[in-house]
């Protein structure tokens, strides 16, 4: 039993984060940014919002993602939905990111 489970203490959420595993689907990303010269706000607030940190502004102002050790959460599927500048799939079996639970 830890010491959150004890109630002597709490966890942060990286803590958590990083007993996950994830299992890289080389060159086959789940999630891409289509082309863009101007990212909406939406898609600009995911370099904030990911809680994975899967989104990037690259130097020339675009978003740029990386779906290494994205929890799916699907967060920016739906802050994006209505402007389509996402294509979002779910990685492939065995591929993504394994739980660790408990
Ligand atoms: S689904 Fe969630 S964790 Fe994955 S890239 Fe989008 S916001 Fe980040």
């Amino acid at each position: 039993m830890n010491d959150a489970m004890n109630g002597k203490g709490t966890v942060k959420v990286e803590e958590k984060l990083y007993q996950n595993r994830y299992l890289v689907d080389a060159g086959r990303p789940h999630i891409r940014v289509k082309p863009h010269q101007t990212p909406s706000r939406g898609l600009l607030a995911m370099t904030h919002l990911c809680p994975a940190g899967c989104y990037n502004l690259s130097e020339s102002g675009q978003v740029e993602v990386s779906a290494d050790g994205c929890v799916e959460c699907g967060t920016c599927r739906i802050v994006t939905q209505t402007t389509g500048e996402l294509e979002w799939n779910y990685p492939r079996g065995g591929f993504g990111v394994l739980y660790k639970f408990g």
